[in-house]
């Protein structure tokens, strides 16, 4: 069997789907390995590295006719689609609840298109599970975009020239890149705060050192699979109120809260926005999924009265060689749920939980997915 590898033609995305070591894991589980020439050249991993790795390297546009797997970051477009030879199984980011069209081209081409935002969120499901790790790194970079955009530093300094008071970092929305976000703030020195409608988060807070905010919105709770569950109008209010304070007396906000395919809840108002002192930095992770505050917009820095709000899309792809070597490894797992070695052939089990999960079209048909 073969796999193939191309880069996103979108200059806003450097992230690849494959790196030279995880190269060398393919050739090892006997799959061959293409990929498109200068796939990496702009994060430093050369043709050679690739080649040394083991994989061949070929034009761009012959990566598709040349392998039964394709791998990628992004959903290709309409003429890239049109190139995919039917019967090849195509691994990607690609939202069932957003890119339905794609969705329904790629199954009329016959394409056996598999998502990774699809892969359960289970303890087995770890090592694949794309959503994690590029959420983690976004994490990440979101509090370091906070930090060097404030004018303040993080940690507290006791000088002879006076004693600066540390940072104060809230964190709305505690999942992967909620817990991450807490972790890099602490470590710079923060006192850092958190608030998550699931309450399992507080022990998951606490353990970090942060402080949980408390809001009492009534009943809240999550999904099977660990999603929270959409909070009801009166809800939402409810936490506004109970975060007007807390929103106001920080520093640096990052927001996270994301509702599995439904658009982000829009947690900060104008009017918290007003509240808040000038200096304060806003950064909305939700970005792209509609956003957790008011004016936040994509790719942009908006200046609400001294309240900076940045709300830059694609967190991860601000340090594409670990988050592409940590995709990497998530599509590397994947296929192996895909893959009969005995047989030297895909493998399209019913049963097996992760390629029913991800599988989103088969037979040219579009397969039905709960929610979507
Ligand atoms: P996500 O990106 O879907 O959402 C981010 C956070 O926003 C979540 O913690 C959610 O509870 C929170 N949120 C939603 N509405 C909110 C609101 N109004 N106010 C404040 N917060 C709000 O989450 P994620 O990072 O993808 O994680 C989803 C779940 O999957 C979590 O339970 C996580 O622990 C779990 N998970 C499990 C595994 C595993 O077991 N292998 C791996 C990864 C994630």
């Amino acid at each position: 069997m073969k796999i193939g590898f191309v880069s996103e033609r979108d200059a806003g995305e450097p992230r690849i789907a494959v790196v030279p070591p995880v190269v060398e894991r393919y050739r090892k589980a006997g799959i061959d390995v293409v990929v498109a020439r200068g796939i990496g050249k702009h994060l430093g991993l050369t043709d050679a590295a690739f080649e040394a790795a083991g994989a061949t390297l070929v034009d761009a546009g012959a990566v598709p006719g040349s392998c039964q797997v394709m791998a990628r970051l992004r959903t290709p477009g309409d003429d890239e689609i049109a190139a995919i030879p039917a019967g090849t199984l195509h691994i990607s980011f690609l939202d069932p609840f957003t890119e339905t069209e794609r969705i329904k081209r790629m199954a009329a081409q016959g394409i056996l298109a598999a998502s990774m935002q699809m892969i359960p969120r289970s303890t087995y499901a770890q090592k694949m599970d794309a959503l994690s790790s590029q959420a983690n790194l976004g994490g990440y970079v979101a509090v370091l975009l906070g930090a060097t955009r404030s004018a303040r530093i993080m940690p507290m300094m006791t000088t002879p020239a006076g004693t600066i008071k540390p940072m104060a970092v809230l964190v709305i929305g505690v999942g992967v890149a909620g817990l991450q976000a807490i972790a890099t703030a602490k470590r710079l020195g923060a006192r850092v705060s958190a608030f998550d409608t699931r309450p399992v988060v507080e022990e998951q807070v606490k353990s970090l050192g942060a402080k949980f905010v408390k809001i009492d919105i009534g009943e809240t709770g999550q999904t099977k699979d660990g999603y929270a569950k959409e909070l009801t109008p009166e809800q939402m209010k409810m936490q506004r109120d109970g975060m007007a304070k807390v929103c106001a007396q920080s520093d640096l906000i990052i927001t996270t809260a994301q509702v599995f395919g439904r658009p982000a809840p829009r947690i900060i108002t104008e009017e918290m926005l007003a509240a808040m002192h000038p200096g304060t930095i806003v950064v909305d992770m939700a970005v792209e999924s509609g956003g957790n505050v008011e004016g936040s917009r994509k790719d942009a820095e908006v200046d609400h009265n001294g309240v900076i709000i940045l709300g830059h899309a694609n967190l991860p792809g601000r340090v594409p060689v670990d988050a592409s070597a940590m995709y990497a490894m998530n599509v590397f797992h994947l296929v192996q749920e895909f893959w009969d070695a005995e047989a030297g052939a895909i493998r399209l089990d019913a049963g097996n939980e992760i390629v029913e999960a991800c599988l989103l079209t088969k037979d040219g048909a579009v397969l039905s997915k709960p929610g979507s």
